[in-house]
């Protein structure tokens, strides 16, 4: 008799984004009027740069051609993304061989598939609110989950904590859902811990690409120290709009050993194992990302979300509710007006001011009396619900 997995009826039900739809379809069939604008979307919204639709196009081109088809390629990329990748990591002045680099479709993909190199008897530390694919991932292995408290008094980036101890830790800079972003400072702190006691980092910089200051680390490997204890996930989901179109990338350097192994041995072994590779248009999409016309024409994308971001920070500010994220980040993650609850504050946005957001317990205990707003709508939108934000809750806190 064939036996289920039992951790999955560990996993809490995934309620957060099915009750936002819910109470927003409700509220929709009671006042279907309604011009509904909803801010609490992660997806992108701007499309895909020109630079990268004429690769996909010429990848497609190359499919038609006997001398230039390709069929099963090498599952861990080819070769001419992985050395646009290490130029990119050059320019943040991280030197990686690009065997340490693997293309992968996305990063939620690997930030699950990398527990397969790991024992199920590692202690997990996560902090809370968190992304919740590093809760979910782990509790499938059944692997115990201890969590770190992010809140105010740490502005959202909590630090090592000496009696804790953790073999596998996750840390994501920018935060999903914080927004708020560990400093050189503070990393360094992690990485030192890390190596101390021969944790492994798994750091997940999906938004690295929001980074405005140069004094911030984009990549953990510009922290001396990262290579002999983190692994990077990053992704094109943010940096180019590739959410539909799908590749990422995962970084483990040669340094890091667990167990006199080397990880990248494990890595590669898994992923030739189980996993065929990117698709190579795809790749050729993804590589164009890396000209200088796909990086300026990337850049304009994102400095549009920044500025949206900029057009929700400052009403925050003009209405004195406390907040992090917006400056690194797409997310901008709020104390709730009049000390709501965030599912109160969810219900009283969408009735006076008819905009979706998300409420901030959905990511953990910590984020209770929290709400996350997103930067990736339309200008227009984000400015008329910010209109609305303000009229509606101006005078209330
Ligand atoms: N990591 C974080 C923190 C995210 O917020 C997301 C997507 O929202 C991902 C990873 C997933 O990225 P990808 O689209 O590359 O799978």
């Amino acid at each position: 008799m064939a036996h289920i997995n039992s951790n999955y009826l560990n996993i809490k039900e995934s309620y957060l984004f099915s009750e936002v739809a819910k109470r927003t379809a409700k509220f929709k069939e009671s006042h279907p009027d309604a011009d509904i604008i909803r801010l609490g979307i992660g997806d992108v919204t701007r499309p895909l740069a020109p630079t990268v639709i004429e690769a996909l196009h010429s990848g497609v081109d190359d499919m038609a051609k006997a001398e230039s088809f390709k069929g099963y390629g090498p599952e861990q990329g080819y070769d001419f993304i992985k050395n646009s990748l290490k130029e990119y990591y050059a320019e943040k002045g991280v030197e990686l061989d690009k065997d340490e680099i693997f293309i992968s479709d996305g990063a939620k993909s690997d930030l699950g598939n990398i527990l397969d190199i790991f024992s199920k008897d590692n202690v997990v530390l996560v902090p809370d609110p968190v992304y919740p694919v590093y809760v979910d991932t782990n509790t499938m292995d059944g692997r115990e989950i201890v969590y770190l408290k992010a809140d105010e008094s740490n502005s959202f980036l909590p630090l090592p904590d000496k009696s804790i101890k953790a073999d596998l830790i996750y840390i994501c800079s920018p935060n999903n859902p914080t927004g708020a972003c560990y400093n050189r400072e503070q990393l360094t702190k992690w990485v030192n811990y890390a190596n101390e006691n021969n944790s492994v980092i798994l750091f997940d910089a999906a938004y690295e690409c929001f980074v405005s200051d140069d004094s911030l680390p984009r990549s953990i490997y510009e922290i001396e120290g990262a290579k002999t204890c983190a692994i990077e996930f990053c992704s094109f989901s943010k940096t180019a709009g590739f959410t539909g179109t799908r590749c990422g990338y995962t970084v483990v350097p040669f340094a890091l050993e667990r167990d006199g192994y080397k990880l990248n041995k494990f890595w590669l072994r898994r992923q030739t194992t189980k996993f065929n590779g990117v698709c190579y248009i795809v790749q050729k999409g993804a590589a164009s990302v890396f000209t200088d016309e796909g990086k300026k024409q990337i850049r304009e994308n994102i400095n549009y979300y920044k500025e949206n971001a900029k057009i929700i920070t400052d009403t925050l500010d003009r209405l004195g509710i406390w907040y992090c994220g917006g400056k690194h980040s797409p997310y901008i993650w709020f104390r709730c007006p009049g000390n709501m609850g965030s599912w109160e504050f969810f219900d009283a946005l969408l009735e006076k001011a008819n905009v979706v957001g998300t409420p901030g317990e959905g990511f953990g205990e910590n984020g209770k009396g929290y709400f996350r707003l997103t930067s990736f709508s339309t200008k227009e939108n984000t400015t008329e619900a910010m209109r609305r934000f303000e009229k509606a809750f101006g005078n209330n806190d």
